[in-house]
């Protein structure tokens, strides 16, 4: 069995529902989101007591849209009643968002194989056996399926936090060794602070000593204000960076750069990020280019044309789309870019609506404090 349809999103997350509410808001509806799970699957996956670090207010009269917002006239906060939304409660605000405005989502349909064919359009061959052909295909699959890890010898030995579903699991004796020093470390340190268990975090660098003024470079205020609290439970090393993992008998033994070492009975925890590159979708379609997807100026791949990435994995030299209220300015300018290769007018109010929120912005020069 096979259909048509000449926009297709991959993955049903913030970028994805954001990027497809878009394109209906410009009166386009020649597309389908596919999806894996559920709509905001991911989110329905982190540790319960993981939450959104950016807060969420009803600011949207005031033409400042809540900062978690994917959709200009809508408020997680308002909506979920919450400042710090649970993963769960985010990932109901995105499911309400795909059911009220009737978006066209097939869940529970993974896209295992995209292939360019000879007209320049891509065949997906999806989960259920069934094939989908797209013009335009935009990917928006996230990277927490990815965890990252550093390519040293004994990495194995070690847990990424992505794969603790729960603290209370963890060993209490002694303290937790955890590697990185940004935003997930500390929050895995303050839950565990929370049980009264030290943590000593190794990290080449830290958000929690940078001064950039870009939010997403240091700490944010929410992990900050919890570290403040449980400074005496967390110890931070920086300039350590971790060369290899031994484990000998009961014991980790993890050897830095500096020469020194140490042990630890307690399996140590990754807290080094995710990197969609180990994806086979990014990469058969994009060039892998620093550990990241090489983009055009308009998010496209290099290699595959009318393909696109969405999402916090889009990076311009030193902007970084990490964030919901960063990436959602693009979802505009891109529907412009496919609605005009397509052959669509571009209904100017739409464009201006997205402005006047804060929610569209073409050039990554515009991006102050390096976005
Ligand atoms: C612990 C943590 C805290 C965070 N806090 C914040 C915060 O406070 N503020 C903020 O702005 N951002 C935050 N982020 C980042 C935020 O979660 C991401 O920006 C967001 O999830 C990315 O959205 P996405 O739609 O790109 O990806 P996802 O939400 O991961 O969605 C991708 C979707 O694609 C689906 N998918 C994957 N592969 C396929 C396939 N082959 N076929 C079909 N479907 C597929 C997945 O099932 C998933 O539903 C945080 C991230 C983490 C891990």
């Amino acid at each position: 069995m096979s259909a048509q349809v000449s926009v297709a999103i991959i993955g049903a997350g913030a970028a994805g529902i954001g990027f497809a509410v878009t394109l209906k808001s410009y009166g386009f509806r020649d597309f389908v989101v596919l999806e894996k799970g559920e709509v905001g699957d991911t989110f329905t996956k982190w540790n319960p007591e993981t939450h959104l670090i950016s807060p969420s207010f009803t600011t949207n009269g005031f033409g400042f849209p809540d900062l978690n917002a994917v959709v200009p006239d809508t408020s997680p906060a308002y909506s979920e009643g919450n400042e710090h939304l649970s993963g769960i409660q985010y990932a109901h605000y995105l499911k309400e968002l795909a059911r009220k405005l009737e978006l066209s989502v097939r869940t529970h349909t993974e896209v295992k194989l995209i292939r360019l064919l000879p007209d320049e359009s891509y065949e997906l061959k999806l989960s259920d056996d069934t094939i989908l052909t797209a013009q335009y295909v935009f990917i928006a699959i996230g990277d927490y399926a990815y965890p990252y890890t550093p390519n040293i010898p004994g990495a194995a030995h070690g847990i990424h936090y992505a794969n603790l579903k729960n603290y209370d699991e963890l060993p209490v004796n002694g303290p937790q060794l955890i590697i990185g020093g940004n935003e997930a470390a500390f929050d895995v340190a303050i839950h565990l602070a929370k049980r009264n268990i030290h943590s000593y975090l190794f990290a080449s660098d830290s958000s929690a000593t940078s001064t950039n003024p870009d939010p997403s470079k240091r700490l944010s205020t929410y992990t900050s204000a919890g570290y403040q609290k449980y400074r005496s439970f967390i110890q931070l090393n920086e300039d350590k960076t971790v060369l290899a993992i031994n484990k000998i008998d009961d014991e980790y033994r993890l050897l830095f750069r500096d020469g020194t070492l140490t042990k630890t009975n307690k399996r140590p925890i990754f807290a080094t990020g995710f990197a969609c590159y180990q994806s086979p979708l990014i990469a058969n379609l994009f060039i892998n280019y620093n550990d990241r997807p090489l983009l055009t100026k308009s998010d496209e791949s290099t290699i595959s044309p009318n393909v696109f990435l969405l999402g916090p994995q889009v990076q311009h030299g030193n902007v970084l789309l990490c964030y919901i209220y960063k990436y959602r300015q693009w979802f505009a300018p891109l529907a412009e870019t496919v609605l005009q290769r397509i052959g669509i007018d571009i209904n100017p109010k739409i464009s201006d609506k997205y402005l006047q929120n804060g929610m569209y912005l073409k050039d990554y020069s515009a991006c102050e404090v390096n976005c």
